[in-house]
């Protein structure tokens, strides 16, 4: 399934849901965390609906290359200067709330509320 209409990023996605966009293409959304951790904190998500990194195959390598290039883009737009954070949380153990891959990019200068 391409799209979740039930996804609450898929929701973001298609506009049905407001978000602080930071960045889009055809393939990628970024856009802030509503509860940040740090002084910048911003979610970078497929458009594709991938429920977490457990359903990847290998054509997604791709498209995760992409993630992980745009997160110092992004940074670094943002004014991060020194050093930021990136993580993907996977499944229950893994702490995963939302079920639609998504990387957080953390930066900005400390303390921050955690992490
Ligand atoms: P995770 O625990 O890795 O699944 O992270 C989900 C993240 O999504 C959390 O950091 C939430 O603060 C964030 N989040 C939840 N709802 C929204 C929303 N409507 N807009 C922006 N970020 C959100
Ligand atoms: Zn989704």
């Amino acid at each position: 399934m391409s799209h979740d209409p039930n996804c609450l990023f898929c929701k973001i996605i298609a506009g049905q849901i407001p978000s602080r966009k930071v960045y889009e293409d055809s393939e990628l959304l970024a856009f802030h965390d509503i509860h940040p951790w740090a002084p910048v904190h911003v979610l970078i998500i497929p458009k594709l609906h991938i429920a977490s990194m457990v359903e990847l195959t290998d054509e997604h390598a791709a498209l995760l290359g992409k993630m992980s290039v745009l997160a110092p883009k992004l940074m670094r737009e943002l004014g991060v200067t020194n050093g930021f954070r990136t993580v993907i949380n996977t499944g229950p153990d893994g702490g995963q709330e939302v079920y639609h891959l998504h990387m957080h990019a953390m930066g900005g200068p400390r303390p921050w509320l955690k992490g």
